[in-house]
């Protein structure tokens, strides 16, 4: 069993359902409403628990109600919340409106801002006894490259989602083994807009895994392959938390190899986007199992 380390964000997704947006100043009433637990930190800690990871999760959240659910429903999960710190403020939020196949969303970070190099210094005994660190960029960057400090000193992968997309700095960038993009994240995190992105690929060979949607993923090999593993064909009924599943797979794989560890994880995407919901559709590992026999 694979031992991973997230230190990432952990939301709840407030979703209202609408028949039109409202307009400034308007009160209106809405069709449906209904919370889903969220945040890409948890959701990733989530997908690895399901597939079998022994997974702890570094986070904060607030002293309130959805604080509480949050850590509740990691524990469901398995997944060991003893340095999941309370911050000051309210736990992380996204107020998502849905009306006629669009969507306006406000995210409020919330305690997720407080996440610091010093819960990351507390967590130590758990870097000691990771396979594998993750982490995506919901949380301070301060933080995010303190945990890969950490990693590095204790000689551990350290993996990084760079969702949502921003410019990595140099240090971050070097300190990270495995770099988990989608093909905007790679430009963005890279600052390669407009390059090919599989030369952008095969100019860091070995360290980034890119997903590219029912396609499946990429990746170069140390001696500058370009590789790629095929997506799974489905039905797919809701995309939200399938780069999510992505990545929680491919760190849960890692021990496999490369190439395996890939083919899993894709074969998990493909099952997450037949259900609804980020984690609402994230396979056991008896389900994907299944599916890939
Ligand atoms: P993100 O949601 O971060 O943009 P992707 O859309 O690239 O990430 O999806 C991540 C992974 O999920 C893909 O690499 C693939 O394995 C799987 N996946 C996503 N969409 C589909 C789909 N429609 N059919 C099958 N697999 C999918």
């Amino acid at each position: 069993m694979a031992r991973v380390v997230v230190v990432g964000s952990i939301n709840m997704d407030l979703v209202t359902e609408t028949d039109t947006f409202p307009r400034l100043g308007e009160t209106l009433f809405g069709k449906r409403f209904a919370q889903y637990p969220g945040g890409k930190g948890a959701n990733q800690a989530v997908a690895a628990a399901r597939l079998g990871a022994e997974v702890t999760m570094i986070g904060c959240v607030g002293a309130d109600a959805f604080g509480d659910a949050m850590k509740a429903m990691l524990v469901n999960e398995g997944v060991d919340t003893r340095w999941v710190s309370t911050g000051r403020e309210a736990t992380g939020i996204a107020a998502i409106t849905l009306s006629a196949g669009d969507n306006a969303i406000v995210v409020v970070p919330g305690a997720n801002h407080e996440l610091s190099p010093a819960d990351v210094d507390r967590a130590e005994q758990a870097f000691h006894d990771a396979d594998v660190v993750l982490a995506q960029l919901e949380v301070p960057l301060a933080t995010v490259r303190h945990a890969a400090r950490v990693a590095h000193a204790y000689g551990k992968p350290f993996f990084l989602n760079p969702a949502p997309a921003v410019a990595l700095p140099d240090e971050l960038l070097e300190l990270t083994t495995l770099l988990t993009p989608n093909e905007h994240e790679l430009a963005t995190a890279l600052q390669t807009h407009g390059a090919d992105w599989k030369a952008v690929l095969q100019r860091m060979p070995g360290r980034i895994a890119m997903t590219h949607g029912k396609d499946g993923a990429y990746y170069t090999t140390d001696d500058g392959d370009l590789q790629h593993q095929p997506g799974f064909a489905v039905q797919a009924v809701d995309t939200t938390g399938a780069g999510d599943t992505f990545n929680g797979a491919l760190a849960a794989f890692w021990h496999l190899g490369v190439a395996e560890a890939m083919r899993r994880a894709n074969a998990a995407g493909a099952l997450s986007v037949t259900r609804a919901g980020a984690q609402g559709g994230m396979p056991t590992l008896s389900e994907l199992e299944r599916f890939l026999t």
